[in-house]
């Protein structure tokens, strides 16, 4: 499929403007850090401080170099970092921040935190091991009080400005730290949602269709355990049955290790091993009503469990759109971060369309919110139908959309928003009155470009779908690379 190119353009060819991208959540304070961090810095005594900057200044690029020295050589870092970026970006701002770090007053001390903490989300959004950046930390720190002892006249003045640096280095890397532990916690507890999503498909169903079999299993005792022959043990067991076969290769994944799946597992056991003890020896009705109704009271306490664990992941239904069931914006860290890690395992491409409806609002302001409702399923189903079973489409925003196109060339990207863009533009919406509406989206495309924080190429759609409506709406626009940092990146990366 060739793209009608008259529809789209590059980024290039219009001027540049950015949304901001969505950032974390400020962190919550931490008062007894920004203490100790504040009365650090008031501390420092002036010739120290004079002594430091000397130090810094002095040491240039060689402290930058033995900070990522090792880090280069480390396997887990090199699949993120590489020499350019280092030399260019990394090494130049990684001594502005040691300069600013050791030179600050104590009114600095928000804006340091501040830094500290982007940097901490940053090393997690990529996956930057904290242990390495620990280990930059420490040679940086053997660096400073070589420089120290060279320039200090005094072996006391050296000893003060060793114990003062040192300590603001580490409360710099404590303060990262605990950035970076919030995130990848954060970013753990979405993963594992959406691992838990992905499994149980919808989980009402899912949670009857259990209970059910639960019951089909009791009757099918009920029915053995009250006739006069009621067979062997074994066929009769809750394991061998349909929830038990299902609890233990989906319910158990799906739940994973928990006091409630622990409990399931350990009722049913006692009562698959009771009823093959007792059946045997159950010859009279009685004896059989009574080893039914044991049976039974586990066979509740285990429903209980399963519909307390299937209530207690209700929220899990958000991770579609209650409107469109398209995939939920939360789950889009959890794709990019993998789709980022499969580019630099497997070099396959991804790109992300960021798509938003044109003119949307005056759709409601003329037909209704209702009829808003519907363009925005009818879109929905627009892009179902015109993207691959391995794309991923999530509802952004009001009427924004991301498609994540895994394993795709800049000229694939481009044919697949062209091709939505047509769909959309040549699909209008029907309304409820019969009413036919047209629609057309703006669509903007980015190919990831190997930066390995998935907010960047976040950033670059978002930048070529405003071009997109500047540029006039109803058209597809390419990121060509060339955009600015997103804000606050900067300090990172200089
Ligand atoms: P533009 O071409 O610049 O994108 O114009 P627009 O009108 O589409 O942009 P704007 O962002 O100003 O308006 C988006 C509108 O989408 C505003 C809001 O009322 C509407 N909207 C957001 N979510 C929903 C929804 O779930 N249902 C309906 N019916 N409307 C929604
Ligand atoms: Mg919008
Ligand atoms: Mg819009």
């Amino acid at each position: 499929m060739s793209p009608p190119r008259s529809q789209t353009q590059t980024r290039a060819e219009t001027q540049v403007q950015t949304r901001p991208a969505p950032r974390p959540l400020p962190p919550p304070d931490d008062p007894r850090l920004l203490e100790d961090w504040r009365r650090r810095l008031d501390a420092v005594p002036e010739e120290v401080r004079t002594l430091l900057a000397e130090v810094v200044a002095a040491g240039g690029p060689a402290l930058a170099d033995h900070f990522y020295g090792d880090m280069l050589e480390d396997p887990r870092a090199s699949r993120y970092l590489n020499v350019d970026q280092v030399r260019e970006r990394l090494k130049p701002s990684l001594q502005r921040w040691l300069a600013e770090l050791l030179s600050a007053g104590a009114d600095g001390v928000e804006a340091l935190h501040a830094t500290q903490e982007h940097v901490g989300h940053v090393h997690a959004r990529i996956g930057i091991p904290v242990d390495l950046v620990s280990r930059g930390a420490r040679r940086l720190k053997d660096d400073l009080h070589a420089g120290i002892r060279q320039r200090a006249g005094s072996e006391g003045l050296a000893l003060e400005a060793i114990l003062c640096a040192d300590g603001l280095v580490d409360i710099a890397l404590e303060s990262m730290t605990r950035a970076y532990s919030r995130s990848r916690d954060a970013a753990g507890q979405v993963d594992g949602a959406f691992r838990l999503f992905s499994l149980i498909q919808n989980i009402g169903t899912e949670r009857e269709r259990q209970r059910a079999l639960l019951l089909t299993w009791e009757n099918a005792l009920l029915y053995a355990l009250t006739s006069d022959a009621p067979g062997p043990a074994a066929p009769l067991q809750l394991s061998r049955s349909e929830f038990g076969l299902w609890f233990l290769h989906k319910g158990m994944a799906s739940f994973g290790d928990t006091a409630e799946t622990r409990e399931v597992n350990l009722i049913a056991a006692r009562m698959d091993s009771t009823l093959r003890a007792r059946l045997p020896e159950a010859t009279t009705a009685a004896a059989r009503r009574e080893l039914l109704d044991e049976l039974r009271a586990g066979a509740d306490a285990i429903r209980s469990l399963v519909t307390m664990m299937f209530d207690g992941i209700g929220d899990l239904e958000s991770g579609r759109d209650a409107l469109t069931r398209l995939l939920n914006r939360r789950f889009l860290p959890t794709i990019l971060r993998r789709e980022i890690a499969l580019q630099a395992n497997t070099g396959r491409q991804f790109a992300v369309l960021m798509l938003d409806l044109d003119h949307f609002k005056s759709i409601n302001d003329t037909h209704g919110h209702e009829a808003g409702d519907r363009a925005l399923k009818h879109v929905a189903a627009l892009l179902v139908e015109n993207t691959r079973g391995s794309d991923y489409l999530f509802r952004y925003g009001g009427e924004e959309f991301v498609v994540v196109l895994g394993s795709v060339s800049l000229d694939d990207a481009i044919a697949i928003a062209e091709g939505l863009r047509n769909a959309i533009a040549s699909s209008p919406v029907v309304l409820a009155d019969g009413t036919s509406l047209p629609l057309t989206a703006s669509i903007g495309v980015a190919v990831q470009d190997g930066h390995p924080d998935y907010e960047r190429v976040l950033a670059r759609a978002d930048a070529a779908m405003y071009q997109a409506k500047r540029g006039g709406r109803d058209r597809v626009v390419v990121d060509d690379g060339g955009l600015p940092d997103p804000p606050g990146v900067r300090a990172l990366r200089g």
